[in-house]
């Protein structure tokens, strides 16, 4: 289902996916440098605790870490003992030689300890090397990587030598259980790093204490942007602060006017809907996880003469569904020439008998029964409309937009229709992956359904992808990177809708528009969503740290579940396609990333306090009384343009006021003693800038309300 991605924190990820020949053949460069240096790293660990036992140990987003059995408890004092050895197999050069050998070699010397290790190891069986060869197929070839003495099972590729490694350190010691599983052997996982030499190392170090300055919750409750209360409101469910909400609100009037400008109608949708929208957008049941239970809104509740008779009737239902049944079983076994049906023989699914036997009834066609099948049709009926009704809380917008697409009538005039609404969505995350605004349970979703016909796809994705590089623009994204997952043919049917030809058309017509707007892209085989191509937008922060914030699905399948039809030229019904979009994801997620990436100091036209005039005199003083009203006309100008301005007039030394703005993080300061009211000028002063000079009043007047107005960054 659409999504906004949300993901957990920038912890390494466990990767035992990367198993195939093929995968490891699209290794990296720096992947290879980092999986190499796990076998190092295996090397030292031995050199020191020659009966360790080495599981997995592939490399991962950041770095790289292998899996060991161990007596010893290693803790990160141990680190530097562990990265001496290494460094001595680096320094050592030694060749990652790759030898081929056949099953019962590998089985011979695993029996004997040998893999994973640097000499036999009598009695010290490599137990989980013995297991992971099991796992490779018949025909693959087996081979070692060896490097000095140590042999590991391994597919490679590696680099060539141990010297390859530029630069590394072992960043982290965690408790994994074998292969993820719980019931399996705990094993102590040591996290590494490497690069291709010591500058890309100091300088992601660099980034990661960079990032730990930046950290959103941190200079959240610095600046008082938002809270989560989880006594009373609950985890992951952030409340915004008067100053948090200029954020938001600035970011619903961009996205207002862009879309406005970009020919969209905007929507507002409730919160709730009861189960039949989720079962028929098919959210229930495999989404159920991610929803919070259903509310039951129960019509007989307080009722309990009602109840007994809804619970009679329950039964009576019950007792009816059987002996229709069983007269199903008759007509079957009987082969009853009434009925002139074949489709009952021989078919035991209880749901299809009743359907077929209600349909039969329905149509006159069944004779014998018809009595005892009317009663239960109208009986169950009359117990269904009796029962609690279930509503959901909304875990995704597009459901909502499908029923405001179906309540009109629509021509082929009508398209593209372009829906747009901040919508609030609640998902059920698990409490232990909640992360600050980044995995959040409420969030509100730049959410916009566009409904095109065929011939308008093309133009409509590539407006889409138009609207995404705007925003880049606007927020100084210099990196990006757009992930284009497509279907697989062997999924179709299962993982994918059974259409064939939509899918080859629409991946064919988004790949198209990629390449023909010089977007930045890299293709994913297999990572579709069920109803059709999806594209992951990545960005980068100010100091290079990745993020997805969006997504952008063409989605064929589901407008048809919804019957969603509009009438075509021909006067024929058809259904169109939809594209589901969200460029500026959620507001949680996306401030989150905004605070990271401007470390709070966010440009004049987001900035929560914008403009402060500071007086170098006091309000209190009668002889400055020339200057406050200069200065308070001049707050005035400013507010009455929307602008958010603040005043400090109070008698505290000039720099101590400067100070407490600077703290603040407002953008600008407006510095006015006696010299600048005499000539009609102010003091400008930028946060984190220092002064700027004077100017005339009405040139710094019309300057702010020009770079707010232009968004300038
Ligand atoms: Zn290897
Ligand atoms: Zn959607």
């Amino acid at each position: 289902m659409p999504d906004e991605n949300q993901q957990p924190p920038q912890a390494p990820q466990p990767n035992p996916e990367r198993k195939t020949l093929d995968d490891r053949a699209k290794m990296t460069e720096l992947e290879r440098i980092r999986h190499s240096c796990a076998h190092v790293m295996a090397t030292a660990i031995l050199r020191l605790w020659p009966d360790a036992q080495f599981a997995y140990g592939p490399p991962v987003e950041n770095g790289f870490y292998y899996d060991m059995e161990l007596k010893h408890r290693i803790a990160p004092e141990d680190f530097e003992k562990i990265e001496a050895e290494m460094k001595k197999e680096i320094k050592a050069n030694n060749v990652f030689e790759r030898i081929v050998v056949t099953r019962e070699q590998a089985i011979a010397q695993a029996q004997s300890g040998r893999l994973g290790g640097l000499t036999d190891r009598p009695g010290n069986a490599s137990k989980f090397k013995l297991d992971l060869l099991q796992q490779i197929p018949e025909g693959e070839p087996i081979s070692y990587y060896k490097n000095g003495d140590f042999i590991d099972l391994c597919a490679g590729p590696h680099v060539m030598r141990t010297g390859n490694i530029g630069a590394f350190k072992l960043t982290s010691v965690a408790a994994a259980y074998y292969k993820g599983d719980e019931k399996g052997p705990q094993l102590q996982r040591i996290y590494g790093t490497a690069f291709k030499n010591k500058t890309a190392l100091d300088e992601y170090f660099k980034m990661l204490e960079e990032a730990k300055r930046r950290d959103h919750r941190k200079i959240g409750a610095e600046m008082g942007l938002f809270a989560i209360d989880t006594e009373f409101v609950g985890p992951g469910m952030p409340l915004w602060l008067p100053k948090g909400t200029v954020l938001v609100e600035e970011l619903e009037k961009l996205a207002k006017e862009t879309e406005f400008a970009a020919g969209y109608v905007r929507v507002r949708t409730p919160h709730l809907a009861r189960e039949k929208m989720y079962k028929t957008s098919g959210h229930l049941p495999y989404y159920a996880e991610s929803m919070f239970p259903p509310i039951e809104l129960d019509l007989l509740r307080g009722k309990p003469d009602e109840i007994a008779k809804r619970e009679a009737l329950g039964e009576e239902v019950a007792f009816l569904r059987s002996q229709v049944l069983s007269a199903a079983a008759d007509l079957v076994v009987g082969d009853n020439p009434l009925i002139g049906d074949v489709d009952l023989v021989g078919n035991d699914d209880e749901e299809f008998q009743l359907q077929k036997m209600q349909t039969l009834w329905e149509d006159g066609t069944l004779m014998a029964g018809a009595g005892i099948v009317g009663e239960f049709v109208a009986k169950q009926q009359n117990w269904e409309l009796m029962q609690p009704e279930l509503y959901y809380l909304k875990a995704m917008n597009c459901p909502h937009h499908h029923r405001i697409f179906a309540a009109e009538p629509h021509s082929y005039r009508d398209l593209p229709l372009r829906l747009a609404e901040y919508g609030t969505c609640y998902r059920y995350e698990q409490s232990g992956e909640l992360f600050g605004l980044m995995r959040v349970r409420s969030m509100n979703m730049n959410d916009a359904h566009i409904y095109c016909t065929e011939d308008q796809f093309a133009d409509e994705f590539r407006a889409v992808n138009e609207m995404y590089l705007k925003y880049f623009k606007i927020f100084g994204l210099e990196k990006y990177q757009m992930r284009f997952s497509t279907s697989a043919p062997e999924g179709l049917g299962k993982k994918y809708v059974n259409e064939p030809e939509l899918w080859k058309k629409t991946e064919d017509m988004v790949r198209r528009v990629l390449i023909e707007s010089g977007i930045n892209f890299v293709e994913v085989a297999n990572e579709a969503a069920f109803y059709g191509p999806k594209i992951d937008v990545q960005v980068w922060s100010a100091i290079g740290r990745e993020f997805t914030i969006a997504t952008n699905q063409v989605d064929f399948a589901v407008p048809a579940r919804f019957g969603l039809q509009y009438k075509d030229r021909d006067n024929t019904m058809k259904t169109p396609l939809c594209i589901h979009r969200a460029p500026l994801g959620t507001h949680e997620r996306f401030i989150g990333f905004l605070i990271e990436h401007y470390a709070g100091n966010f440009p004049l036209w987001l900035a929560p306090d914008q403009v402060r005039v500071i007086t170098i005199g006091a309000e209190d003083d009668p002889a400055s009384a020339p200057l406050i009203a200069y200065a308070k006309g001049i707050a005035a100008e400013l507010r009455g343009q929307m602008v958010r301005v603040s005043t400090d007039f109070s008698n505290s030394p000039i720099k101590g006021k400067i100070q407490d703005a600077e703290q603040l993080r407002v953008h600008t300061m407006l510095v006015i003693g006696g010299r600048d009211m005499d000539a009609g000028a102010v003091s400008v002063r930028l946060h984190g800038k220092g002064p700027q000079g004077a100017k005339a009043k009405g040139e710094v007047v019309a300057e702010i309300l020009a770079a707010i107005r232009e968004r300038r960054a």
